[in-house]
């Protein structure tokens, strides 16, 4: 039976995998949430939008005759995962996880771990200047605390009106030290909030902090199901069987 490979995408590390499954000869569809208006796309098919839950992406990988399905979501997008996981028991399929490996804090920095936005938004003390760069759906609960003013750095323009008192500064990755630091010392802010995505195209925020001081409140990885896992690109095609076509 020919090979057909379903990538949950969403993650830089999903595009240049399936571009790479698609030089390499095989079939591979990338499958986006939807969620962001213009993702750079990966070579090789692509299908946008929710499947209905664990019934729909069951139906899904049997009608579009998947024979392996490669979870590289985000770090944080644990609904996806649980399901993936569901459907690929359901239907005997393998599962494999790409995830990048977590931050792990070093000398020098402070940080204050929490689970959700919500124990973020605590952590923080009364009157501090935020950046917040966790994405829009953790915003609503950042903006309950009244007393609180900064920054909130998003790829897209925020679907909610900012309260008075933030600034939406657009970007996207990869950030560098000097342009965080930049940042940090105009907006003279006092915290950092994010979420523990893990990798190199971010983490500069990270050192930055550490530079000048700043406390971070670092929102940790949700549990993910006991699937398969490799931390990057060159290992997922190597359980995959798939050689990088360097021509
Ligand atoms: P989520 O909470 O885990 O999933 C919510 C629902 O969105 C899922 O039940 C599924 O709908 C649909 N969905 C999610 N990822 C999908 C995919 N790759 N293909 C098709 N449907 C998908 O996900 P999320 O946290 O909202 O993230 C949505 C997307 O943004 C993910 O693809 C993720 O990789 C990317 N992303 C997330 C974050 C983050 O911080 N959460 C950051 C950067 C990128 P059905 O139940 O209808 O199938």
């Amino acid at each position: 039976m020919p090979r057909k490979i379903l990538v949950l995408a969403g993650t830089a590390e999903a595009r240049d995998l399936a571009s790479i499954i698609h030089a390499s000869g095989n079939t591979v569809v990338s499958s986006f949430a939807g969620v962001t208006q213009n993702p750079k796309l990966p070579d090789g098919e692509i299908r946008t939008g929710g499947f209905g839950g664990v019934e729909g992406l069951i139906s899904y990988l049997r009608e579009a005759s998947i024979t392996q399905m490669v979870d590289a979501t985000h770090p944080f997008a644990a609904q996806m995962s649980r399901q993936a996981f569901a459907a690929t028991v359901a239907v005997q399929l393998p599962l494999l996880r790409l995830e990048r490996p977590a931050w792990q804090s070093q000398e020098g920095d402070i940080w204050t771990h929490v689970t959700n936005m919500e124990e973020a938004a605590d952590a923080i003390p009364p009157n501090a200047r935020v950046l917040v760069t966790t994405g829009h759906k953790e915003l609503p609960e950042i903006f309950l605390r009244t007393d609180l003013k900064g920054v909130v750095r998003l790829i897209e323009a925020p679907r909610l009106t900012v309260p008075h008192g933030w600034k939406v500064l657009l970007d996207r990755p990869p950030y560098t030290l000097p342009g965080e630091l930049a940042v940090l010392r105009e907006h003279r802010l006092t915290h950092l909030i994010t979420k523990n995505a893990g990798g190199n195209a971010t983490r500069a925020k990270l050192d930055a902090a550490r530079k000048l001081g700043l406390s971070v409140v670092m929102i940790d990885r949700p549990k993910k199901a006991p699937a398969r896992t490799v931390a990057n690109v060159q290992a997922a095609l190597s359980v995959l069987g798939i050689e990088a076509c360097t021509g």
